[in-house]
């Protein structure tokens, strides 16, 4: 180590204090460094190469050679360093599907970001905490390392970022407890696509630092965060490097749009967003292809980087078979019904509504069962389809005894129109051009307070329990 400064009692210091925790031997003032002179002189340092290259000429036997000032130009600027810098010649990101540069929840704290609005999905994560604390017992009953190390796939930004975190520091703690263990040191890793606002959860780590230290004293169990961007359809962590995999509202979005939705130039899916009960089978099965594929990836990247015996926890969108014979609203195909209002007004062109498709599928259990046991690396421990209202998570102070809500229709419309917006904004704004956002959702609100007042709309999520197989 090298203490630089221009107040030699200050270094003293330094010194004393670095002595103190370490066994350290003082070398007394730099004189070489790296094969550089270094002369302390009373305005400042010199730093000289000059024994370094006689070093090199003596290595060299040529130290008898004439000398000769140098052939490189000074001040010639190195050009070629643009072209050979990849960051510069090769963006990684040009290299990502379109989609996969575009999608990312609204960030920031204002009106419409998915801090804002992800109420819905906290109600989710909430809802299927027995499932997490469950596979929390049983991957980390099984673990006696002092480092413990858990990944959040898709944890964009706001509150739920953090919730899942803090919820799994509490479910380890209370475990620990029982099992009469030190806690181990947690290690998170978030992950997301590189449009995600990581900067809004760094900035609300303090006040999650400080909620744990109020809690249980500074020196309770170290607790580090880290980011690692990329899509976790694909490789995102060493081999063999983590030990719990968690990932809420995720998988349910596809790498890109089903492939296979335009035929000889026609599309396919015209005048829809999403599937619906009446759209033709190829496209049912177009989606439910690329959710299959997708799947597949992610199961197979994941069971590589998980250390043997550990597990995951994965909530998304799914949707119940039963549901099937009757017509099914989705939130996505409700997009397409308004948008197809506002072509008839003329304020979309209907050939771009014709080539939209989300790239969203919601599975059923069967289809997230064939696949995790087609690909073969997790057994499934525990599956549960869990269902509630579109509405779900909105907090009002008016509700009966039995906790229904009693707010009007035009309120829920609007939360639901929120959230769905803070979901699918980045993507929409992409292919019909910022404009049209307001008057959409405006629409969209409406519509859905009108189906409100004959029927109820509800969502079904999927949560699920797996550990990697252990091959012998
Ligand atoms: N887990 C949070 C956020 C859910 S929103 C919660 O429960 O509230 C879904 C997140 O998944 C978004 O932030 C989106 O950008 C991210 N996501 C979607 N596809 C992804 C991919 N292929 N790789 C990484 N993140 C992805």
């Amino acid at each position: 180590m090298i203490i630089i400064g221009d107040d030699v009692d200050s270094i003293f210091d330094n010194k004393a204090s670095l002595h103190r925790i370490f066994e350290i031997k003082d070398l007394g003032s730099l004189s070489y460094f790296l094969g550089l002179e270094v002369i302390s002189i009373d305005d400042g340092i010199y730093l000289c190469q000059a024994k370094y290259a006689s070093d090199l000429l003596t290595r060299a036997g040529i130290t008898d050679s004439r000398i000769k000032s140098t052939p490189l130009e000074p001040n010639r600027r190195l050009e070629d360093v643009r072209s050979r810098n990849l960051f510069f010649s090769d963006p990684y990101l040009n290299s990502m599907p379109v989609h996969m540069q575009t999608l990312h929840m609204v960030g920031g704290l204002g009106e419409t970001s998915y801090a804002s609005n992800s109420l819905i999905q906290r109600e989710g994560v909430l809802k299927t905490q027995p499932i997490l604390e469950e596979a929390i017992m049983n991957v980390y009953g099984n673990d006696l390392s002092s480092c413990f190390r858990l990944a959040d796939l898709g944890c964009s930004s706001g509150p739920n970022a953090l919730l899942v975190a803090s919820n799994i520091i509490a479910i380890v703690d209370a475990i620990s407890h029982t099992l009469n263990r030190d806690p181990p040191a947690l290690q998170f890793f978030l992950n997301d696509l590189f449009g995600n606002d990581f900067n809004s959860i760094f900035k609300a780590l303090p006040d999650l630092y400080k909620r744990m230290e109020q809690e249980k004293g500074p020196r309770s169990r170290p607790c580090f965060f880290n980011a690692t961007l990329g899509s976790f359809y694909g490789r995102v962590y060493p081999s063999n490097s983590i030990n719990f995999f968690h990932s809420s509202f995720g998988q349910h979005f596809l790498s890109q749009p089903p492939k296979g939705l335009k035929k000889e130039g026609e599309e396919v899916n015209k005048g829809n967003t999403y599937f619906t009960s009446t759209t033709p089978p190829a496209v049912y099965n177009a989606y439910l292809k690329q959710f299959k594929e997708d799947f597949n990836v992610f199961l197979k990247s994941r069971s590589e980087e998980l250390v043997p015996n550990g597990g995951m926890v994965l909530v998304f969108f799914g949707r119940d078979a039963k549901d099937e014979t009757k017509s099914m609203i989705t939130p996505w195909a409700l997009v397409g019904i308004v948008l197809n209002d506002m072509v008839l007004e003329n304020i979309v062109e209907e050939a771009k509504l014709d080539s939209f498709n989300f790239p969203i599928y919601a599975p059923t259990i069967d289809e997230v069962k064939e696949t995790i046991e087609a690909e073969g690396s997790f057994s499934l421990e525990r599956m549960e389809l869990i269902k509630y209202g579109w509405e779900a998570g909105l907090i009002t102070n008016n509700s009966n005894d039995d906790g229904e809500l009693l707010v009007d229709e035009g309120t829920k419309g609007e939360y639901i129109a929120k959230y769905v917006r803070a979901i699918t904004e980045p993507l929409l704004k992409a292919h019909f051009g910022e404009s049209i956002m307001d008057p959409l959702f405006i629409r969209y609100k409406n519509k859905v307070a009108k189906l409100l007042e004959v029927q109820t709309l509800g969502h079904s999520i999927l949560a699920m329990f797996m550990t990697k197989k252990c091959l012998n």
